[in-house]
Protein backbone atom coordinates (compact mmCIF):
# COMPACT_ATOMS: atom_id res chain seq x y z
CA UNK A 1 0.00 0.00 0.00
CA UNK A 2 1.46 3.41 -0.67
CA UNK A 3 -0.22 6.68 0.79
CA UNK A 4 -2.22 9.62 -0.62
CA UNK A 5 0.67 12.21 -0.56
CA UNK A 6 -0.81 15.31 0.13
CA UNK A 7 -0.05 18.28 -1.81
CA UNK A 8 0.32 21.58 0.65
CA UNK A 9 2.04 23.44 -2.46
CA UNK A 10 -1.25 23.00 -4.55
CA UNK A 11 -3.94 23.29 -1.65
CA UNK A 12 -1.76 26.55 -0.86
CA UNK A 13 -3.02 27.82 -4.00
CA UNK A 14 -6.06 26.85 -3.51
CA UNK A 15 -6.19 29.62 -0.43
CA UNK A 16 -4.42 31.99 -1.76
CA UNK A 17 -7.14 32.08 -4.48
CA UNK A 18 -9.32 32.50 -2.02
CA UNK A 19 -7.80 35.25 -0.04
CA UNK A 20 -7.32 36.96 -3.56
CA UNK A 21 -10.80 37.21 -3.86
CA UNK A 22 -12.06 38.06 -0.62
CA UNK A 23 -9.63 40.86 -1.02
CA UNK A 24 -10.81 42.38 -3.97
CA UNK A 25 -14.32 42.14 -2.29
CA UNK A 26 -12.93 43.79 0.79
CA UNK A 27 -11.32 46.27 -1.48
CA UNK A 28 -14.93 47.24 -3.24
CA UNK A 29 -16.85 47.10 0.20
CA UNK A 30 -14.52 49.33 2.10
CA UNK A 31 -12.35 51.69 -0.28
CA UNK A 32 -9.04 49.69 1.25
CA UNK A 33 -7.02 46.41 1.05
CA UNK A 34 -6.20 44.73 4.06
CA UNK A 35 -2.68 45.07 5.61
CA UNK A 36 -0.08 42.55 7.19
CA UNK A 37 3.00 44.13 9.01
CA UNK A 38 6.06 41.92 9.94
CA UNK A 39 8.10 42.91 12.27
CA UNK A 40 11.51 41.00 12.35
CA UNK A 41 13.61 42.08 15.45
CA UNK A 42 17.83 40.91 14.15
CA UNK A 43 19.05 39.28 11.07
CA UNK A 44 18.61 35.78 11.68
CA UNK A 45 18.67 34.25 8.26
CA UNK A 46 16.16 31.75 8.06
CA UNK A 47 13.81 34.49 9.73
CA UNK A 48 15.06 37.38 6.81
CA UNK A 49 13.58 34.57 4.42
CA UNK A 50 10.81 33.93 6.19
CA UNK A 51 9.21 37.25 6.56
CA UNK A 52 10.29 38.51 3.26
CA UNK A 53 8.05 35.42 1.83
CA UNK A 54 5.22 36.84 4.07
CA UNK A 55 5.83 40.33 2.40
CA UNK A 56 5.97 39.12 -0.71
CA UNK A 57 2.93 36.96 -0.68
CA UNK A 58 0.78 39.46 0.60
CA UNK A 59 1.76 41.66 -1.76
CA UNK A 60 0.74 38.89 -4.47
CA UNK A 61 -2.73 38.37 -3.28
CA UNK A 62 -3.65 42.13 -3.69
CA UNK A 63 -3.12 43.20 0.47
CA UNK A 64 -0.52 45.60 1.42
CA UNK A 65 2.28 43.80 2.61
CA UNK A 66 5.29 45.75 5.16
CA UNK A 67 7.98 44.64 6.86
CA UNK A 68 9.78 46.54 9.68
CA UNK A 69 13.42 45.59 10.32
CA UNK A 70 14.95 46.71 13.92
CA UNK A 71 18.25 45.68 14.94
CA UNK A 72 18.96 42.73 17.10
CA UNK A 73 20.60 45.38 19.97
CA UNK A 74 17.23 47.09 20.13
CA UNK A 75 15.00 46.90 23.42
CA UNK A 76 11.87 45.23 24.39
CA UNK A 77 10.67 48.60 25.21
CA UNK A 78 11.55 49.67 21.69
CA UNK A 79 9.68 47.15 20.17
CA UNK A 80 6.56 47.33 22.78
CA UNK A 81 6.29 50.89 21.89
CA UNK A 82 6.51 49.79 17.41
CA UNK A 83 3.81 47.34 17.91
CA UNK A 84 1.65 49.99 20.12
CA UNK A 85 2.04 52.29 16.97
CA UNK A 86 0.63 49.32 14.57
CA UNK A 87 -2.09 48.58 16.73
CA UNK A 88 -3.25 52.50 16.46
CA UNK A 89 -2.44 52.58 12.85
CA UNK A 90 -6.09 51.80 11.35
CA UNK A 91 -4.40 51.02 7.93
CA UNK A 92 -2.90 47.95 10.08
CA UNK A 93 -5.22 44.98 9.95
CA UNK A 94 -2.55 41.89 10.80
CA UNK A 95 0.62 41.98 12.93
CA UNK A 96 2.75 39.56 12.85
CA UNK A 97 6.10 39.45 14.97
CA UNK A 98 8.59 36.54 14.00
CA UNK A 99 9.70 34.24 16.49
CA UNK A 100 11.90 33.28 17.67
CA UNK A 101 13.20 37.00 18.81
CA UNK A 102 17.04 37.93 19.82
CA UNK A 103 17.71 36.97 23.33
CA UNK A 104 17.39 39.94 25.86
CA UNK A 105 13.82 40.51 24.57
CA UNK A 106 10.74 39.30 26.37
CA UNK A 107 8.61 37.79 23.62
CA UNK A 108 5.64 37.21 26.14
CA UNK A 109 5.52 41.07 26.70
CA UNK A 110 5.70 41.87 23.26
CA UNK A 111 3.39 39.52 22.12
CA UNK A 112 0.56 40.19 24.64
CA UNK A 113 0.79 43.91 23.25
CA UNK A 114 -0.46 43.37 20.10
CA UNK A 115 -3.82 44.00 19.80
CA UNK A 116 -6.20 40.44 19.69
CA UNK A 117 -8.01 41.50 17.00
CA UNK A 118 -4.84 42.14 14.73
CA UNK A 119 -3.31 39.40 16.19
CA UNK A 120 -2.72 36.96 12.99
CA UNK A 121 -0.29 34.72 14.55
CA UNK A 122 -3.27 33.68 17.29
CA UNK A 123 -0.51 33.66 20.30
CA UNK A 124 -2.33 36.46 22.15
CA UNK A 125 -3.74 35.18 25.36
CA UNK A 126 -7.62 36.44 24.45
CA UNK A 127 -7.48 34.52 21.43
CA UNK A 128 -5.40 31.34 22.81
CA UNK A 129 -8.61 31.70 25.61
CA UNK A 130 -11.22 31.77 23.35
CA UNK A 131 -10.20 28.97 21.38
CA UNK A 132 -10.05 27.27 24.67
CA UNK A 133 -13.59 27.67 25.51
CA UNK A 134 -14.41 27.18 22.11
CA UNK A 135 -16.01 31.12 22.18
CA UNK A 136 -16.10 33.69 20.39
CA UNK A 137 -14.25 33.95 16.86
CA UNK A 138 -10.39 33.98 17.63
CA UNK A 139 -7.84 34.12 15.10
CA UNK A 140 -5.86 31.09 15.86
CA UNK A 141 -2.57 30.07 15.13
CA UNK A 142 -1.69 29.72 11.03
CA UNK A 143 -0.22 26.10 11.05
CA UNK A 144 -2.72 24.25 12.94
CA UNK A 145 -5.68 25.90 10.59
CA UNK A 146 -3.37 24.76 7.73
CA UNK A 147 -3.07 21.16 9.05
CA UNK A 148 -6.50 21.47 9.20
CA UNK A 149 -7.09 22.06 5.79
CA UNK A 150 -5.16 19.30 4.55
CA UNK A 151 -7.17 17.50 6.49
CA UNK A 152 -9.88 18.07 4.74
CA UNK A 153 -8.29 17.30 1.75
CA UNK A 154 -7.22 13.61 3.01
CA UNK A 155 -10.85 13.45 3.32
CA UNK A 156 -10.16 12.00 7.13
CA UNK A 157 -12.89 11.47 9.16
CA UNK A 158 -12.00 13.45 12.70
CA UNK A 159 -15.09 12.96 14.44
CA UNK A 160 -14.46 9.59 17.24
CA UNK A 161 -10.78 9.51 15.66
CA UNK A 162 -8.25 9.49 18.20
CA UNK A 163 -5.90 11.69 17.30
CA UNK A 164 -2.34 12.02 18.68
CA UNK A 165 -0.88 15.40 18.61
CA UNK A 166 3.66 15.38 19.02
CA UNK A 167 4.50 18.48 20.56
CA UNK A 168 3.14 20.76 23.29
CA UNK A 169 4.31 24.19 22.06
CA UNK A 170 2.33 27.20 22.17
CA UNK A 171 2.28 27.91 18.25
CA UNK A 172 1.17 24.20 17.30
CA UNK A 173 0.70 21.50 19.31
CA UNK A 174 -2.06 23.11 22.02
CA UNK A 175 -3.95 25.28 18.83
CA UNK A 176 -3.73 21.78 16.72
CA UNK A 177 -5.02 19.94 19.38
CA UNK A 178 -7.90 22.20 20.31
CA UNK A 179 -8.99 21.95 16.64
CA UNK A 180 -9.00 18.40 16.73
CA UNK A 181 -10.81 18.53 19.77
CA UNK A 182 -13.48 21.18 18.14
CA UNK A 183 -14.06 18.74 15.09
CA UNK A 184 -14.89 16.27 18.06
CA UNK A 185 -11.51 13.98 17.53
CA UNK A 186 -10.65 12.47 20.40
CA UNK A 187 -7.62 13.59 21.35
CA UNK A 188 -4.00 12.88 23.22
CA UNK A 189 -1.47 15.26 23.33
CA UNK A 190 2.18 13.82 23.66
CA UNK A 191 5.79 15.48 24.80
CA UNK A 192 9.43 15.00 25.28
CA UNK A 193 8.20 13.24 28.26
CA UNK A 194 5.47 11.28 27.12
CA UNK A 195 6.14 7.24 28.17
CA UNK A 196 5.99 4.91 24.94
CA UNK A 197 5.67 7.28 22.23
CA UNK A 198 5.99 4.50 19.84
CA UNK A 199 2.95 2.40 21.31
CA UNK A 200 0.85 5.86 21.40
CA UNK A 201 1.80 6.38 18.04
CA UNK A 202 0.79 3.07 16.57
CA UNK A 203 -3.01 4.22 18.04
CA UNK A 204 -3.33 7.35 15.94
CA UNK A 205 -5.69 7.29 13.53
CA UNK A 206 -4.60 10.82 12.86
CA UNK A 207 -1.60 11.64 14.03
CA UNK A 208 0.45 15.11 13.76
CA UNK A 209 4.09 15.39 14.50
CA UNK A 210 5.46 18.78 15.34
CA UNK A 211 8.65 18.20 17.44
CA UNK A 212 11.55 19.55 15.12
CA UNK A 213 13.60 15.89 15.45
CA UNK A 214 14.62 14.44 12.08
CA UNK A 215 12.60 11.42 11.19
CA UNK A 216 11.37 10.60 14.88
CA UNK A 217 8.43 8.78 13.66
CA UNK A 218 9.18 5.45 11.95
CA UNK A 219 7.09 3.51 9.91
CA UNK A 220 6.45 1.23 12.86
CA UNK A 221 5.11 3.79 14.92
CA UNK A 222 2.60 4.27 12.84
CA UNK A 223 -1.16 2.74 12.56
CA UNK A 224 -1.93 1.49 9.09
CA UNK A 225 -3.89 3.58 7.17
CA UNK A 226 -3.55 6.60 9.94
CA UNK A 227 -3.53 9.80 8.02
CA UNK A 228 0.12 11.62 9.24
CA UNK A 229 0.18 15.29 9.44
CA UNK A 230 4.48 15.59 9.45
CA UNK A 231 4.48 19.71 10.71
CA UNK A 232 8.34 19.49 11.33
CA UNK A 233 11.33 21.38 9.52
CA UNK A 234 14.26 19.75 10.43
CA UNK A 235 17.91 21.01 8.31
CA UNK A 236 20.49 17.92 7.98
CA UNK A 237 23.09 18.36 6.25
CA UNK A 238 23.39 15.64 3.27
CA UNK A 239 26.66 13.99 1.27
CA UNK A 240 26.88 16.22 -1.22
CA UNK A 241 27.69 18.89 1.48
CA UNK A 242 24.20 20.57 0.72
CA UNK A 243 21.35 20.87 3.35
CA UNK A 244 18.42 18.89 2.76
CA UNK A 245 14.80 19.31 4.75
CA UNK A 246 13.45 16.16 6.45
CA UNK A 247 10.40 16.50 8.36
CA UNK A 248 9.70 14.71 12.13
CA UNK A 249 8.26 11.54 10.17
CA UNK A 250 10.37 9.07 8.12
CA UNK A 251 8.62 9.77 4.68
CA UNK A 252 9.51 6.68 2.99
CA UNK A 253 9.12 4.14 5.56
CA UNK A 254 5.81 5.90 6.51
CA UNK A 255 4.50 5.71 2.70
CA UNK A 256 3.98 2.13 2.95
CA UNK A 257 1.95 2.34 6.34
CA UNK A 258 -0.31 5.49 6.05
CA UNK A 259 -3.37 6.34 4.46
CA UNK A 260 -2.16 9.93 3.70
CA UNK A 261 0.78 12.05 4.51
CA UNK A 262 1.99 15.10 4.17
CA UNK A 263 5.43 15.31 2.66
CA UNK A 264 8.17 17.69 3.45
CA UNK A 265 9.13 20.14 2.10
CA UNK A 266 5.67 20.60 0.27
CA UNK A 267 2.86 19.90 2.84
CA UNK A 268 2.37 21.52 5.82
CA UNK A 269 5.12 24.71 5.07
CA UNK A 270 3.19 26.20 2.21
CA UNK A 271 0.22 25.92 3.81
CA UNK A 272 0.83 27.94 6.78
CA UNK A 273 2.01 31.15 4.88
CA UNK A 274 -1.36 30.79 3.33
CA UNK A 275 -3.63 30.79 6.39
CA UNK A 276 -1.39 34.09 7.18
CA UNK A 277 -3.18 35.98 4.66
CA UNK A 278 -6.60 34.35 5.38
CA UNK A 279 -6.02 35.37 8.67
CA UNK A 280 -5.14 38.78 7.92
CA UNK A 281 -8.12 39.44 4.95
CA UNK A 282 -10.28 37.30 8.01
CA UNK A 283 -8.78 40.17 10.42
CA UNK A 284 -9.61 42.50 8.37
CA UNK A 285 -13.60 41.68 7.49
CA UNK A 286 -13.96 41.48 11.14
CA UNK A 287 -12.44 44.99 12.30
CA UNK A 288 -14.71 46.59 9.71
CA UNK A 289 -17.72 44.42 10.71
CA UNK A 290 -16.88 45.27 14.44
CA UNK A 291 -16.45 48.98 13.52
CA UNK A 292 -19.76 49.21 11.13
CA UNK A 293 -21.63 47.76 14.31
CA UNK A 294 -19.81 50.29 16.63
CA UNK A 295 -20.91 53.22 14.13
CA UNK A 296 -24.92 52.18 14.79
CA UNK A 297 -23.96 52.33 18.51
CA UNK A 298 -24.01 48.31 19.17
P1 LIG B 1 8.97 23.64 19.90
O1 LIG B 1 10.43 23.38 20.05
O2 LIG B 1 8.36 24.87 20.47
O3 LIG B 1 8.18 22.39 20.51
C1 LIG B 1 8.60 21.08 20.28
C2 LIG B 1 7.72 20.14 21.06
O4 LIG B 1 8.17 18.82 20.81
C3 LIG B 1 7.79 20.34 22.57
O5 LIG B 1 6.48 20.46 23.06
C4 LIG B 1 8.46 19.09 23.11
O6 LIG B 1 7.85 18.62 24.31
C5 LIG B 1 8.23 18.08 22.02
N1 LIG B 1 9.36 17.14 21.93
C6 LIG B 1 10.69 17.42 21.88
N2 LIG B 1 11.39 16.28 21.78
C7 LIG B 1 10.51 15.27 21.79
C8 LIG B 1 10.63 13.87 21.71
N3 LIG B 1 11.81 13.28 21.60
N4 LIG B 1 9.51 13.15 21.74
C9 LIG B 1 8.30 13.73 21.82
N5 LIG B 1 8.12 15.05 21.88
C10 LIG B 1 9.21 15.81 21.86
O7 LIG B 1 8.69 23.52 18.34
P2 LIG B 1 7.46 24.03 17.42
O8 LIG B 1 7.56 25.49 17.24
O9 LIG B 1 6.19 23.43 17.87
O10 LIG B 1 7.90 23.36 16.05
C11 LIG B 1 8.00 21.96 15.91
C12 LIG B 1 8.54 21.64 14.54
O11 LIG B 1 7.64 22.15 13.57
C13 LIG B 1 9.89 22.28 14.22
O12 LIG B 1 10.60 21.42 13.36
C14 LIG B 1 9.52 23.54 13.46
O13 LIG B 1 10.53 23.97 12.58
C15 LIG B 1 8.33 23.05 12.71
N6 LIG B 1 7.37 24.09 12.33
C16 LIG B 1 6.95 24.05 11.06
C17 LIG B 1 6.02 24.96 10.63
C18 LIG B 1 5.54 24.88 9.22
O14 LIG B 1 5.01 25.83 8.72
N7 LIG B 1 5.70 23.72 8.59
C19 LIG B 1 5.54 25.94 11.50
C20 LIG B 1 5.97 25.94 12.82
C21 LIG B 1 6.89 24.99 13.23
Amino acid sequence: MSAVVLDGKKLSGVVRDEVKARVSEFREMYGRVPGLDVILVGDDAGSVVYTRNKEKASIEVGMRGRLHRMPASTTTAAVAEFVASLNRDPEVDGILVQLPLPRGIDAATVLDLIDPTKDVDGLHPSNAGLLLLGRGMPLVACTPTGCMRLLELAGSKLEGAHAVVVGRSAMVGKPMAQLLLAANATVTMAHSRTNDLRALCKTADILVAAVGRPELVRGDWIKPGATVIDVGINRIASEGGRDRLVGDVAFQEALDVAGAITPVPGGVGPMTIAMLLANTVRAAELREQRGSLHHFGV
